[in-house]
């Protein structure tokens, strides 16, 4: 008899979604994370008093309705409320007040001028439910169709933002897929407490069953025995230590370059297929006034570097201290000067916002290598499963089933997958 059902590498989202799920139904699990926190890139860092993010900018892109607000308050029933954003979107365009709107149609308001609005309706968003599927990418479709430099760059601002992808790096059924996500399940929401008291939530209901996740702990090898993965050899990072963890099944929740590394060193028969990843970075602001003038993701379509920002402690102010706010930005990186884009994303930065001051910046975040956006761009996920090794799965947000669900809904929807399957395979 086995200690534990499952072990699983990793203690990002992916890993601790998929411990909690598999807890709830009695599994008995042991969790390896490398690093001294839980949470990967979806958890903050408390800095002067504001709860700075590893990654995610405390949003839940569809808020209760997607499906990781679904594991949270439905499956699980985890004690946390996660409140939509007042509107959908604010566009900031120069010289014109905030345009805002509170539903998915409204974005049609953010083009200035009614020609603008009939492109975009019938080429794009009137194609959101009877869509074609295109094989080229959603910049090539716009140029085959239009030469306004103002279509692209509003989609550019988009995408820049929700996935750190530009158009071109897009495909256009990857596109109608997340618009049709955007159309269905609306506004993003921000769980009270951030990210953290989502890793919080996990982790505690996780523990059940004598489950055992363990900090500091590397996954450095798999051990096989057949066509089946018998053993995890693990490193405990504080003593040196390694020790062999047996289990039913194994997720790996790593990020795919790492996993193949892993497979590698494991002398395994199996690879996963490389896929692009999705690159970024972001400031982070304090302000004793709100920048952006509540719960809202607004959007810059003219800038070239910081394409969108929120404020997240205008819906959870217990992320900054009394009296402040917390500003977050996202650009994509194009070059690999990341200090000269940042240098420029900054400046960009202070001209749209003057009222921010440069000596009130907490942080920048340079999300790069094994720190990325998203491990796979939007569309081009990769298998949950592997074909040769039946106890091996692959959770993460290079995971995410490719249905048109972005960054964290994604990695809930691929997790829900494999736990499903594995319920249904004990063995
Ligand atoms: C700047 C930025 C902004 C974002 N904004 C949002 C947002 O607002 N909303 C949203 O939904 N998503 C957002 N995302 C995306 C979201 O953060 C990720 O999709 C999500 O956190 C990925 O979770 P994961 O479990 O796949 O990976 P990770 O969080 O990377 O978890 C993987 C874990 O595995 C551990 N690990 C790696 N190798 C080993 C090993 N050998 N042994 C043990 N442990 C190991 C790592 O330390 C890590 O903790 C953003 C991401 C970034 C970077």
């Amino acid at each position: 008899m086995r200690e534990f059902n499952q072990f699983i590498g990793g203690g990002g989202l992916g890993g601790l979604l998929s411990a909690a799920l598999l807890a709830q139904k009695g599994q008995k699990i042991f969790l390896a994370e490398k690093l001294p926190f839980l949470g990967g890139r979806f958890t903050s860092i408390k800095h002067h008093g504001f709860e700075v993010p590893t990654g995610a900018v405390h949003m839940i892109p569809h808020s209760r309705k997607g499906p990781l607000g679904q594991v949270i308050q439905q499956d699980l029933q985890l004690p946390l409320e996660i409140r939509d954003l007042e509107n959908f979107t604010v566009w900031f365009l120069p010289q014109r007040k905030p345009i805002r709107h509170r539903r998915f149609w409204g974005i049609l308001k953010a083009f200035p001028r009614m020609k603008q609005r009939i492109f975009v309706f019938r080429n794009i968003i009137g194609g959101v439910r009877h869509s074609e599927l295109h094989s080229e990418s959603f910049q090539e479709y716009l140029e085959a169709r239009t030469e306004d430099p103002y279509i692209f760059q509003f989609f550019n601002a988009i995408t820049g933002f929700a996935l750190s992808l530009d158009i071109s790096e897009l495909s256009v059924a990857a596109m109608y897929r997340f618009l049709r996500r955007l159309h269905q399940k609306g506004r993003p929401g921000v769980p009270i407490g951030g990210c953290k008291a989502v890793i919080t939530a996990l982790t505690n209901y996780a523990q059940q069953n004598a489950s055992k996740l363990q900090k500091n702990c590397e996954l450095i090898k798999l051990e096989m025995d057949g066509s089946q993965i018998e053993s995890a050899v693990c490193r405990d990072l504080n003593t040196d230590e390694e020790f062999i963890i047996e289990a039913n099944q194994y997720i790996l929740n790593l990020g795919h370059p790492q996993v193949n590394q892993l497979l590698s060193k494991s002398h395994l028969p199996y690879r996963l297929p490389s896929t692009p990843i999705a690159r970024g970075g972001g400031f982070v602001y304090r302000s004793k006034t709100s920048i952006l003038g509540g719960s809202v993701v607004a959007q810059f379509p003219e800038n070239k570097y910081v394409k969108g920002a929120v404020e997240p402690s205008a819906s959870s102010p217990d992320l900054a201290p009394p009296g402040e706010h917390l500003l977050l930005t996202h650009q994509v990186f194009k070059s690999n000067d990341v200090i000269r884009d940042t240098r420029r994303a900054r400046d960009e930065l202070l001209t749209t916002f003057p009222q921010l001051r440069e000596e009130d910046e907490l942080c920048i975040h340079t999300f790069y290598k094994d720190w990325p956006v998203n491990y796979a761009c939007q569309g081009k996920d990769l298998p949950n499963f592997s074909s040769e090794i039946s106890n091996l799965f692959f959770v993460g947000d290079g995971y995410k089933g490719n249905d048109g669900w972005m960054m964290t809904e994604g990695v809930a929807y691929g997790v829900k997958r494999v736990i499903r399957h594995i319920l249904a395979n004990p063995n």
